[in-house]
Order: C-alpha cells, then sequence, then structure tokens
C-alpha cells in the first residue's frame, strides 16, 4: 500500500509505529517536525481499515487542497464546512453514509454543531484524527477554546481510537493535550525537532529591512518563499516593494477578502505568486512541498510558531534556508500586545515565551541545539545548519562615542522626550518641536549629522539591547545604570558593521541544487501536465521526485516505479508523459557525450 498508493520505498522515522496503534486500535499522541509525514500516519491505516476517518483539522480553506491531493492518489475524500449551501453538505452527508468517503475533514467547530454528532454516530468510524493538536493546550501557543471542546469525541465514542498529531509540543503541552482530548493509554510518539535540511539564521534587521530581503533574494531567483511581517500594512509594503523589483509577490493577511485570499494561496500553491509576504494568519496547514525559504521581518512571539513557520520550508526533505530579522523594538512592541491578553496565566505564559524568543535570535550557541532544548529533546550541535556553527561572525564597528551623544542628548534634555526626537536632536533638525523647545541652543544639538536617521535608529537598538536605556512614562526614554559606565567611558560599544552601511564578511551560501537543462524541461512538462490536471504543480510529482527523475532518467515503467514518490496510480496519470520525455532526454544526453 505505501509502495502502490503512495510510491514510497519504506517509511520515514516514527511513520510505521504510528500506523500500527492506529490498526491496533490504540490511542495516539505523535509529535513529529513539520514535514516529517504526519498525513501519511493516518491516510495509511485509514485505507486499511473499513468505514471513515473523521478528520478534525483548523482551517478549512486548505481542506479542499488536502482533499484534492488525495483525489490525486486515489483515495476518495471529502470536507464539510459552513461556506456550503445545505445541498451540497447533503450530498456528503449520504456520501459517507453510502461507505463512498474514507476520509472526512472538518472544522473543530463543526464538530459541536448542531445535528452532527447524531449523523456520526449513525456511520462507521474507524478512527478520528485531530491535527494541530497543540491548539488544544492553554500552556501551548495557539490555543482555540473550539478545540479544548474536542474531548466530548470520547464521550460519545468512547470505543473509537483517536489520534492526535502536531508538530510542536513541550512535554506540558503533551499531557494537556492527552487529558483534554481524553486519550486511553495512548501511544506517545515524539521525534526529535532537528531538521537537518534547514539552515536557520537571525540577523539583526537594518531599517526596515527590505535591503537585507533583496539581498537573500538573489541566491533565490526561481524558487518559492514566504516572508513573515508582524503587520498586516508592512504585509502589504513589502509585496509591493518585491513587485516593483519584478518579483512575483503577493501579500496575504486577515483584512483580505475571502476571494483575495483564495487567489493568493491559490496562486502560490500553482507556482504562479513566488513570494507570499504574510502575516501569521498564513501558513497553517500549507502543505507545499517546494518552498525553499522563509524570511521573519521581525521577532515572532514564541518558539513554537517560529518552529512551525520555519518548518514551512523544506518539506520535500532538500536544502532550505530560513532568515529571523530582529531588533530589541519588535520584543518591546510585542510586549504591549501581551499586555492585552486577558486571562492572566495565558498572558504570563506568554511573556514568558516571548522573553526566550528574543534570547534565541541574540544567542551564539547553535540555533538548532536551542530548538532542541527548548523541546526538551536532547539535541545535537548542527555543525554546519545554523549561523552560529557556520560562525558566521559579523566585523564589529566601535560606537562608543555615538553612544555618548545619544546619551547626552538624553540626559540634557531631562529624560522627557522619544526616540524619534533626539534624533532630530542629534541631526540637527528645525522641526517646530525642536525649535519650541529651544533644543536648537543644546550642545548635543546638530553633532550627529555623519550617521543617518536608520543608523541612529540601530544605535538606540543597541542601546536598549544593552539595557542602558529603557522607555519610561509616555515613551520617553530612560537612562539606566549602564548609561553612565558609557558616558563616564567605563565602557564601550560595538555593533554589527553591516548594520551600519558596510558589508559584512559572509560566507558565500552554494544554491540549493543544480538546475541543469534535463530539471527544466522536467520541470515544464510538470507545469502543463498540472495545469491541464488542475493541480498544483507539486501534487503532480514534489522537487524531490523531479530531481530524482532528472538524475535517474528511468527508461521503462519499472524503472520509472522505482522513484519515490512514484507509486501506480501516479504512473497511471502521468507515468507516459514523463517516460517520453526522460527517453528524449536520454537520447539528447547520449549525442553529446
Ligand atoms: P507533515 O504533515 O508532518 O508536515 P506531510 O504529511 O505533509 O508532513 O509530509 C511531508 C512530505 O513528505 C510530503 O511531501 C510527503 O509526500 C512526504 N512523505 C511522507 N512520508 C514519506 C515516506 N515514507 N517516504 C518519502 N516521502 C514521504
Ligand atoms: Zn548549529
Amino acid at each position: 500500500m505505501l509502495k502502490k498508493v503512495f510510491g514510497f520505498d519504506r517509511f520515514r522515522p516514527f511513520q510505521e509505529e504510528a500506523v500500527d496503534a492506529i490498526l491496533s486500535g490504540q490511542d495516539l499522541l505523535m509529535i513529529l517536525p513539520t514535514g516529517g509525514g504526519k498525513s501519511l500516519c493516518y491516510q495509511l491505516p485509514s485505507l486499511l481499515m473499513e468505514g471513515v476517518t473523521v478528520v478534525v483539522s483548523p482551517l478549512i480553506a486548505l481542506m479542499e487542497d488536502q482533499v484534492r491531493g488525495l483525489a490525486d492518489n486515489g483515495i476518495s475524500a471529502a470536507t464539510i464546512n459552513s461556506d456550503m449551501s445545505e445541498e451540497a453538505r447533503n450530498e456528503v452527508f449520504n456520501k459517507v453514509r453510502e461507505g463512498d468517503v474514507k476520509l472526512l475533514y472538518v472544522a473543530p467547530e463543526r464538530l459541536t454543531a448542531n445535528g452532527f454528532i447524531p449523523f456520526l454516530l449513525g456511520v462507521d468510524i474507524n478512527f478520528f484524527v485531530i491535527d494541530e493538536a497543540h491548539c488544544v493546550s492553554e500552556w501551548g501557543h495557539e490555543f482555540r477554546a473550539d478545540y479544548r471542546k474536542l474531548g466530548l469525541i470520547k464521550d460519545y465514542f468512547p470505543k473509537t481510537p483517536v489520534a492526535a498529531f502536531t508538530a510542536t509540543a513541550t512535554p506540558k503541552v503533551a499531557d494537556d493535550i492527552i487529558q483534554a482530548l481524553q486519550l486511553q493509554d495512548p501511544l506517545l510518539l515524539r521525534a526529535g525537532v532537528f531538521r537537518k535540511n534547514l539552515t536557520i539564521r537571525t540577523r539583526k534587521r537594518t531599517g526596515n529591512g527590505r535591503m537585507q530581503i533583496l539581498d537573500f533574494l538573489q541566491k533565490y531567483p526561481d524558487e518559492s518563499g514566504i516572508i513573515y511581517t508582524f503587520t498586516r500594512k508592512e504585509a502589504e509594503q513589502t509585496a509591493s516593494f518585491l513587485q516593483t523589483k519584478g518579483i512575483p509577490a503577493a501579500a496575504y493577511h486577515a483584512g483580505l477578502s475571502p476571494e483575495e485570499k483564495s487567489t493568493t494561496l491559490k496562486g502560490f500553491m500553482y507556482d504562479r505568486i513566488r513570494i507570499v509576504v504574510a502575516t501569521v494568519a498564513f501558513g497553517m496547514g500549507i502543505d507545499k512541498s517546494n518552498i525553499r525559504f522563509v524570511i521573519h521581518t521581525s521577532l515572532p512571539k514564541t518558539i513554537e510558531s517560529y518552529y512551525q513557520e520555519i518548518g514551512r520550508a523544506g518539506r520535500d526533505g532538500l536544502e532550505s534556508e530560513t532568515m529571523l530579522l530582529y531588533t530589541k523594538s519588535d520584543e518591546i512592541r510585542k510586549r504591549e500586545l501581551i499586555e492585552q491578553v486577558e486571562n492572566e496565566t495565558y498572558r504570563n505564559v506568554l511573556y514568558d515565551k516571548l522573553q526566550t524568543m528574543y534570547r534565541f535570535a541574540l544567542s551564539s550557541r547553535c540555533k538548532h541545539r536551542l530548538l532542541g532544548e527548548y523541546f526538551s529533546d536532547e539535541g545535537e550541535v548542527c555543525g554546519d545548519k545554523c549561523d552560529s556553527c557556520l560562525k558566521e561572525e559579523t566585523a564589529q564597528v566601535d560606537i562608543t562615542k555615538e553612544a555618548q551623544m545619544f546619551l547626552s542628548a538624553i540626559y540634557r534634555t531631562g529624560e522627557r522626550f522619544g526616540q524619534n526626537h533626539i534624533i532630530e536632536i542629534l541631526r540637527g533638525s528645525r522641526a517646530a518641536n525642536i525649535l519650541k523647545f529651544g533644543h536648537d541652543k543644546l550642545s548635543v544639538y546638530g553633532i550627529g549629522e555623519m550617521r543617518n536617521r536608520d543608523e541612529w535608529g540601530m544605535i538606540a537598538d543597541r542601546l536598549f539591547e544593552t539595557e542602558a536605556i529603557a522607555i519610561g512614562a509616555h515613551r520617553a526614554l530612560k537612562l539606566l545604570p549602564f548609561a553612565a559606565k558609557i558616558l563616564r567611558g567605563e565602557a564601550t560599544l560595538q555593533i554589527d558593521a553591516d548594520l551600519l552601511g558596510q558589508k559584512r564578511r559572509l560566507r558565500p551560501v552554494t544554491k540549493t541544487m543544480p538546475q541543469d537543462k534535463t530539471f527544466s524541461a522536467l520541470r515544464t512538462l510538470r507545469m502543463e501536465l498540472a495545469s491541464s490536471h488542475n493541480v498544483p504543480a507539486y501534487i503532480v510529482f514534489n522537487d524531490k521526485t523531479l530531481h530524482e527523475l532528472s538524475r535517474a532518467l528511468p527508461q521503462s515503467r519499472e524503472e520509472m516505479l522505482q522513484i519515490s514518490g512514484i507509486g501506480e496510480v501516479k504512473y497511471e496519470r502521468y507515468g507516459e508523459a514523463f517516460l517520453k520525455l526522460c527517453r528524449e532526454l536520454a537520447q539528447q544526453e547520449e549525442k553529446q557525450i
């Protein structure tokens, strides 16, 4: 079944144990990183068992893509959601009753909706699946009240096994999931969090970070990626900035209409849009396998969400890259948001998580190892897959003199003004506010013209970071004890050189994969087949399969079935076309020799 339907030669780690548990009727909690292959763990046993599998998954929009992907492997799946007409819904109900559906995808709120449980009681359910199960827990990072209610499944179906899946759960969250879902003597499978095909970097952000993004994107002229921003406005602006550079990018956030969202999502899935610039509203459940990079333009709120977001890169196992841009002010802005959370326990949990995230960004220890420790897994040092291990240390510039100017401007104005005002003084601005307070008469007025506004922003950030200054009442800057040391010349201050407009010495990064002529020819065929079958390209074959094809150039059906990702159903559908092309390509290669 693994080979025939899914086209895989062997299980990945933990998959077989999960499949066995489900087949033997045991409850299951599986914690496996994104890309680890969770879907197979319930899809495969579902095919081997009588009855229908009910899959609870948080995002309706994405269920349809999953259903389509399954159909492409010859598996009948359906979804029920609130956008559907009564008629369409009844049609699905009937198909389920008649046993024509193997996997039924539903949103968590559907389960508690009127009449749904009675309907389910009337059909033969082999087991339940709870996807993104960490949403159950207050100790997690994406707590959802609807998920908490999923415990009622065991009230109504005490004998039906429940299999819960998540990519991220600390031991505390795992306990909470087991309790809330009332899992009985479950098998707990926890894989390590190490993703060996992800290179992780964190960088201080310069200005709004756009130049750093452009720099980064040069390595990826054709590949897909996601850029996460903090605000909707930033998402829009960054997307249009990239468009002006000729890059097919689009914004995605909760403020868009459902039509706009689905156009962008589809465009991305079908490779028409190469880069999506999104707030966190984007990505949960996205299974596009050929995402080559993920960039964050500011500090994420938690390690969990960060880990999930970077995890969307490289699901196909090919080399992929992530870059996190951050400043101290991000941490301050996020802190202000957390203050509004009412539930005190949850609020304090969020403060702690933010603090941990900030320390992660700053750390010079192995980033993979830090992630491993966080999810309380031993974890090894990666060696060459993070900026810390690669020792990409940046040249440092001494900014003690600038720091002294900045601090003395704060001191001379009585710690009563905000960052912008201080920078205006240093740069000798004629703004009304400066003149009104007579700040053009100060000895520090205009002494900082050699640094531009962005650079002064970076210097201020560095002062926050080293706890020389803090934000006091009415957003005014105030001096902390370390400021006195800098002012007296007892402490010096450095900053990464590239933050002040000088280029850092970066190790050259090798491109992900050689994209030769053979590969492009295969990719073009995949594109044609995808559009004629009306599915995303990666559903035809993922990049890994395509790379294997281009290396092996199989010359017969048997050879082609050896390729990972090509099962009989896929072969039926696309095999002949690819075989024909592979034969042509092999002949061309021979001629060249
Ligand atoms: P997750 O839900 O854990 O993030 P997916 O179920 O989306 O991961 O699987 C990630 C990718 O790995 C998919 O492209 C899938 O086809 C592939 N995959 C799953 N199991 C195997 C396997 N045993 N061998 C090879 N590839 C696999
Ligand atoms: Zn490392």
